[in-house]
């Protein structure tokens, strides 16, 4: 990361960057100053009692304590914005506030129980002003400006009302400003380091994004080929493959629940012909259309699919034999009834088929029902076409 990307006072030079980093951190970070805040409120409030102890409550006292309460009061102000929409606003504001109304309660205190030699709060105002630098993560210059207001606050309540002497004054002054520096050089350090720390987290958070945009379109792609592996693609619907599969799980279903299956297998007569005759485009259509044909008779439930060449089988799960008998009658006759349009030519196919039931036996497979029900069609074939034949076991 090079120096550029930051300011000299620890922010980020672009300001849509910052904006950003302000956007998602602050929130969180406001919650935990207006925190640190109240704590530092509440123990600035019980260090009052180290002067009620050594002094008793005299006016002064009093007067100074009511006036702790009142800089208390100052230090609980974030946290009653917390959660509202001025929070980000106004909190830097109000903690710089805070931190001024602290370094003026110590140098109202300083001036007032000032004894020769004993400035006991400079050691308490010199850490404050540093605190605040170290942790308070909002912007350099509130903190900057609170901090120098303190320290030039305090520096001039002890020279123009107490006078400790020059050489005294040049002291305090150099601690404050050491304090004032390494707080700066310390707040723009953790800046910095806050903002890397944001870098890496929105790098790993576009990069999360992209590895799951790219698992989303992996996964999409997979569902594509998936379907496109069990779909045929001339006429689009199933193929053999998805025919093996949705057999094998009726079958199953059939055997276990008790319900009959059935399955018709249907084979376009003369197919080659009609190829001659009209083309390889004309029978494509043919195709194409018989699927057409054949689904307006289906229930949802049922499945057509291409084994094959102009070969077909249809599922039908819940139908018994005579049933599916009445439905590939049904799918023959308007299929000889139908007229194909290729272009400018017209013509209609016939088709044989085989209707055969599972058997209610464990033993049976998907191969067996198919097998059966193409001996079915064989015998409408030999029978002479354009005919449903069902199944009959031999005895
Ligand atoms: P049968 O009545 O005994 O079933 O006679 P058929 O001519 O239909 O049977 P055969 O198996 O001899 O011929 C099937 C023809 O189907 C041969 C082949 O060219 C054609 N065919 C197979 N797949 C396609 C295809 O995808 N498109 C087209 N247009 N023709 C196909
Ligand atoms: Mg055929
Ligand atoms: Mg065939």
């Amino acid at each position: 990361m090079g120096g550029s990307l930051f300011t000299w006072y620890g922010e980020f030079a672009d300001k849509d960057t910052e904006a950003a980093y302000r956007g998602s951190f602050w929130p969180d970070m406001m919650g935990g100053t207006a925190r640190i805040c109240a704590l530092a409120s509440f123990g600035f409030l019980l260090a009052g009692l180290t002067l009620l102890a050594e002094r008793g409550m005299t006016p002064l006292v009093s007067f100074l304590t009511l006036l702790r309460g009142m800089v208390c009061v100052t230090g609980l102000l974030p946290l009653v914005l917390l959660g509202s929409r001025y929070s980000a606003r106004f909190t830097p504001v109000l903690i710089a506030s805070f931190m001024v109304c602290l370094g003026c309660y110590e140098s109202v205190a300083a001036v007032l129980t000032y004894r020769p030699g004993m400035e006991s709060s400079t050691p308490y105002t010199l850490l404050i002003v540093l605190l605040f630098y170290i942790v308070v993560p909002l912007t350099l210059k509130h903190i900057m400006a609170a901090g120098i207001i303190v320290s030039v606050m305090y520096i001039s309540a002890l020279r123009l009302f107490v006078v400790p002497g020059w050489s005294n004054l040049f002291q305090l002054t150099l601690f404050f400003a050491i304090v004032n520096a390494l707080g700066t050089s310390v707040f723009i350090h953790m800046a910095g380091w806050r903002r890397r720390h944001f870098i890496d987290l929105e790098e790993i958070r576009h990069l999360n994004e992209k590895l799951h945009q790219e698992m989303r379109k992996k996964e999409e792609t997979n569902r594509h080929l998936e379907h496109l592996s069990i779909t045929d693609s001339l006429t689009g619907v199933g193929n053999r493959r998805k025919f093996l599969e949705v057999a094998d799980m009726e079958r199953r279903r059939a055997y276990r629940y008790g319900v009959p299956f059935s399955v018709v297998m249907l084979d376009i007569d003369h197919f080659k012909e009609v190829n001659d005759r009209y083309g390889h485009e004309g029978g494509d259509i043919a195709l194409c259309e018989l699927t057409r044909v054949v689904e307006e008779q289906l229930r949802c439930s049922d499945l057509l699919v291409r084994l094959g060449g102009e070969e077909f089988a249809i599922l039908l799960p819940e139908t018994r034999r005579e049933e599916a008998y009445t439905l590939a009658e049904r799918v023959r006759q308007r299929l000889a009834a139908n007229v194909v349009h290729a272009g400018i030519l017209r013509f209609s196919i016939t088709a044989s088929l085989g209707v055969a039931e599972v058997l209610n036996d464990r033993e049976d497979s998907v191969k067996g029902i198919l097998n059966r029900a193409d001996s079915a069609l064989y015998k409408a074939k030999a029978k002479g076409r354009n005919c449903t034949e069902l199944y009959e076991p031999e005895l």
